[in-house]
């Protein structure tokens, strides 16, 4: 059976894939790696606060690497209710369709397979409506 694992550690697989950030019980600052105390308010309690799906692009860039891969965009997005994330835009690297502020939504792909099979899967954002 082939198993599925996420690509990183705040990626929450399942029904309904979504992003899952550390939260300064303080003052609610979000955080998606480990810290000791929150930057803003220096609280040391977290908890986890499970994030919205869809959101609004704050700034991209469109990347051009190796003819094989081709380009890709690179993209800031903010999400609805709170937090920051950085991600891949996933399918467009057209300067035409890409708008500022446009809304996006959380997708997941297969990143890749190592050799038991076990299959890691990564997450990006996609244009909603487009
Ligand atoms: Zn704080």
């Amino acid at each position: 059976m082939t198993q599925t694992i996420p690509a990183v550690d705040y990626l929450v697989l399942g029904d309904e894939p979504h992003l899952v950030a550390q939260a300064c019980a303080q003052c609610g600052a979000l955080y998606f790696d480990r810290r000791n105390a929150c930057a803003k308010c220096f609280a040391t309690e977290f908890g986890t606060r499970p994030l919205a799906t869809e959101g609004v692009l704050r700034a991209y860039t469109i990347v051009e690497r190796g003819a094989k891969n081709g380009p890709f965009t690179s993209a800031v997005v903010e999400l609805e209710g709170g937090g920051i994330v950085k991600a891949n835009l996933l399918g467009v690297t057209d300067p035409e369709v890409i708008q500022p502020e446009m809304k996006v939504r959380l997708a997941t792909f297969e990143a890749s397979v190592d050799d038991d099979g076990t299959v890691a899967v990564a997450f990006g954002f996609e244009p909603i409506g487009a």
